[in-house]
């Protein structure tokens, strides 16, 4: 058995530990969760603001003038500042979505109206296809050109023909700040300055990111970021788009909620940012993001960020002397992806969810950039701020034990 070796010290043990006593979920099951790049568990702070919400009344924000309902609005306005301040920027740029998936299809339908075949849009092999597919869709829907910035072999972006490709009558760079599979940390500053000397704006997919780092649209001068809740400890169907000028674009759902008048045969949108919010909120979830950003705050980012590689440093020196071969970024903070030349990722991982290790197998969503590195499947562990090293030695027992089951 390969254990774990401890480079912690016990403060820091002890630290982390506290941190996985805060999460239900964790704390009342064996299951070593290693999937947070897929969902986060939820912490108990968090939980108990959506169910005293519940339970104390549930409102439609805007909608009514009683108590629940004002109740909702004033955590809604709440929540939006809190999101402001979390990536530094003002309140009347941020609008709530479903998620990334949806705040990147919104940007992407914008377009629709404002490009042709004369343009190019750009995007990289790196991306999750939630920021590939709507630009795919754009380019077949208006003929502009779609143009991908390649993957190296060593998981980073090929950047030597970048300003060739913003020269090229580019309309949106459109790229990751993590990548989900291979954990790499794209020059996301770089790439934006790049497209700014071209006059190409810019949409970062801060999915896999907002978790790990500081983000800062003010200072990278991005014009768009997206991120999803349940990546950072809330329930999920709650996101964010930012967009430096919301005027920009426009929304993609009509309907209620976003109007300053309607006619028998037109209406006039409002001018504030819930424009792109037709429909009502998902309320339980705003309530999680906005409990689960006080609680991302308090813990601090950067301490979490320094728990977590600290893990991940653990599992790659772990796996190195083993058979599977490591395929993500060395410098990933928060992901180690691992192929087998002898086992599928779909056997390794339900060998591993018997043994009570969740991680995930399979192409995770972003076909083109496994594809570039040469392989079709992998398995991919994910850690949190919960994680342990105990979670860690459950890992590698597992991961032998696929080798004595398989071979
Ligand atoms: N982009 C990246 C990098 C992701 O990892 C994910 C989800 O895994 C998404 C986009 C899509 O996020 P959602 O499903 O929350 O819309």
């Amino acid at each position: 058995m390969i254990k774990v070796k401890t480079r912690f010290n016990p403060g820091f043990i002890q630290m982390s530990n506290h941190w996985k006593n805060l999460f239900p979920a964790l704390t009342n099951s064996n299951i070593a969760y290693l999937d947070s790049a897929s969902s986060c568990q939820v912490p108990e702070v968090v939980i108990d603001a959506v169910s005293q919400y519940l339970r104390e009344g549930h409102g439609n924000p805007h909608r009514g003038m009683y108590s629940y309902s004002e109740n909702a609005e004033a955590i809604f306005n709440r929540c939006r500042e809190k999101v402001a301040n979390f990536l530094n920027c003002q309140s009347t740029k941020i609008a709530f979505t479903k998620g990334t998936t949806e705040s990147i299809n919104l940007v992407a339908n914008s377009l629709q109206n404002k490009i042709n075949s004369d343009d190019t849009i750009l995007v990289t092999q790196m991306e999750h296809h939630a920021n590939l597919l709507p630009w795919q869709r754009l380019s077949e829907q208006t003929g502009a050109r779609l143009n991908l910035l390649p993957v190296t072999q060593n998981g980073e972006l090929k950047l030597d023909n970048l300003d060739n490709f913003l020269a090229d009558n580019c309309a949106i760079f459109a790229f990751t700040h993590c990548s989900n599979v291979i954990g790499t940390s794209n020059p996301i500053n770089q790439l934006v300055s790049a497209a700014k000397k071209h006059h190409v704006a810019t949409l970062i997919d801060g999915a896999q990111a907002v978790a790990h780092n500081k983000v800062d649209v003010l200072d990278l001068d991005c014009d768009f970021y997206a991120f999803s809740g349940h990546k950072i400890y809330s329930p999920g169907g709650i996101g964010v788009l930012y967009s430096r000028q919301p005027d920009s674009i426009s929304p993609l759902l009509l309907g209620g909620g976003i109007v300053n008048r309607v006619t028998d045969s037109n209406y006039q949108l409002t001018d504030e940012i819930t424009r792109f919010e037709a429909g009502s909120i998902n309320m339980p979830g705003i309530v999680g993001l906005d409990a689960a950003l006080d609680f991302m705050t308090e813990l601090d980012i950067e301490k979490i960020a320094v728990h977590e590689i600290r893990l991940i440093d653990q599992i790659r020196k772990a796996i190195e002397p083993t058979d599977y071969k490591i395929i993500s970024h060395q410098k990933s903070k928060n992901i180690v992806s691992i192929a087998s030349a002898q086992f599928h990722s779909h056997d390794i991982a339900s060998i591993l969810a018997d043994e009570q290790v969740a991680i995930r197998a399979g192409h995770h969503c972003a076909q083109p950039c496994l594809s570039a590195l040469g392989f079709k499947h992998c398995v991919r562990i994910s850690v949190g701020l919960y994680n342990s090293e105990d979670d860690l030695n459950k890992l590698m027992e597992a991961l032998e034990k696929v080798r004595s089951y398989l071979k």
